[in-house]
């Protein structure tokens, strides 16, 4: 039987010698214990890079999903690890907590967004990992720890980004907040004025992003409030069918420029303006259909506008083929030593790119603009970076490294492709 194992986009594939879903955390001990190395688990497969590929064993955690216990007073929730996100905003919703952000869908396990720092948009909003109280691991000896942030911090900070290459998460408790409702809005300007007002507009709400519509000249900007207001009809989304006309514009007129963005301004025309109110669960998150790939890098807040300046050009004189809209997020700075938001204020900013084509040559030329504005990539996404270039973007890197190796003495979560990121010795296949 064919143990083959590929991402969401379809980019990155592996062929495991096994492919295993522990029933408990006692089979998962055993398993990380004596499965054939090197050892790599799997949220929901949504990272662009090779981070879960392995000719060893790839671990899911989709049987160990749901609540453990919560505290009321505290809106604290303590959940397995495989719980993806859309039954956590459920669960959470049913006990009256709500998370305090959310990135753009709601398909990752919890394990998997923590892994990689996943982020929604917001000035004061941390990502995912900023809300973790405890963590539970199982280490590389198949030996169960568990850490608080009271008293352990330092190594929840070293443990909260990483990659599942410091102990496969187990269970982990949440700080959310109380339930809450957001007012969105959605609008559409030119991009001229987005850069210009940059930072006005983004920190005034409490979460805000804007898309580029690229060969179009104009940006789309949403903004999300709290609000105590009656709930309103979400628009049905239509992202799906303005994606499929950029692409029929991009096919049909890739050579034809001018015309490309006159008939794309007719469209962004049409776009109504959006304002509703509704429970938190049902705003953030959209269904994502076309399937891309995607790069991301996260920079000092006040080079986004530039740097996007900059791609914008590169695409619009070099890149015919793109046409899936730029993002543009905020995130606050956090103290986690492998989080790109290490101790400042970030713009994200994501290109994405069509899966039926290669996304190499745009994500290449783009990457360097973000190196140059002082970037720290995505952990999930493209980039190229290995381990000289990380541990200069990192003051922590060392102290990271130090206690991965202490919950990992065997190296037995250490791929090829880890191995090169850390800048250590891959793990022998087999045991
Ligand atoms: C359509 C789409 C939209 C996206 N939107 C956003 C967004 O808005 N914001 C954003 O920041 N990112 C976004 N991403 C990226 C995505 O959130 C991250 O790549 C995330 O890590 C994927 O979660 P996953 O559960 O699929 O994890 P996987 O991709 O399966 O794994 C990611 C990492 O986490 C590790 N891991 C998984 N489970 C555990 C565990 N239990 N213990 C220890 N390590 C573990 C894996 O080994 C791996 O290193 C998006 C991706 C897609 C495809």
């Amino acid at each position: 039987m064919s143990n083959s194992w590929s991402n969401w986009s379809g980019f990155v594939t592996a062929e495991p010698r096994l492919l295993a879903s522990p029933a408990d955390p006692g089979e998962l001990c055993d398993l990380i214990r004596t499965a054939p190395g090197p050892v790599r688990v799997v949220g929901a497969g949504h990272s662009f890079t090779p981070l879960v590929k392995s000719q060893g064993t790839i671990l899911s955690l989709e049987k160990l999903q749901g609540l453990v216990s919560h505290n009321a007073k505290k809106h604290q929730a303590r959940v397995r690890a495989g719980t993806r996100l859309d039954s956590l905003m459920h669960i959470l919703q049913g006990i009256g907590q709500g998370l305090p952000n959310m990135g753009d869908i709601d398909r990752q396990a919890i394990g998997g967004a923590l892994g990689t720092a996943t982020h929604g948009s917001g000035p004061t909003l941390g990502a995912y990992h900023t809300q973790l109280e405890t963590v539970q691991i199982v280490d590389g000896l198949g030996k169960v720890r568990e850490f608080k942030r009271e008293g352990d911090q330092e190594t929840i900070h070293a443990i909260g980004v990483a990659l599942g290459a410091f102990g496969v998460l187990s269970e982990v408790t949440l700080n959310n907040i109380a339930s809450y409702r957001l007012r969105r809005r959605k609008w559409v300007l030119p991009i001229g004025d987005m850069l210009r007002d940059f930072e006005t507009m983004m920190a005034a709400h409490r979460s805000a992003e804007f898309y580029y519509i690229p060969f179009s000249g104009y940006a789309q900007f949403i903004a999300s409030d709290f609000s105590a207001e009656a709930t309103t009809v979400r628009p049905t989304d239509d992202d799906e069918g303005s994606l499929r006309t950029l692409r029929r514009l991009r096919t049909g007129l890739a050579w034809l420029p001018a015309l490309r963005r006159r008939l794309i301004l007719g469209a962004v025309a049409k776009v109504p303006a959006e304002d509703y109110v509704q429970d938190w669960l049902n705003v953030y998150a959209s269904d994502r259909q076309t399937r891309f790939n995607e790069m991301e890098y996260h920079l000092p807040f006040e080079e986004g506008p530039k740097a996007l300046a900059e791609i914008i050009e590169l695409a619009e004189k070099h890149f015919p083929e793109v046409y899936f809209p730029m993002e543009v997020r905020s995130v606050a700075s956090d103290e986690f030593w492998l989080s790109p938001f290490h101790k400042r204020l970030t713009c994200s900013i994501a290109i994405h790119h069509d899966a039926a084509n290669d996304p190499l040559p745009f994500m290449r030329a783009v990457e360097p603009i973000f190196r140059r504005h002082g970037g720290r990539p995505h952990w999930g996404k493209m980039h190229s970076l290995k381990a000289a270039d990380l541990k200069k973007l990192y003051p922590r890197w060392d102290d990271a490294m130090a206690v991965r190796r202490d919950i990992d003495p065997q190296n037995r979560f250490v791929s090829p492709y880890m191995a090169d990121l850390f800048g250590i010795e891959p793990s022998p296949l087999g045991i």
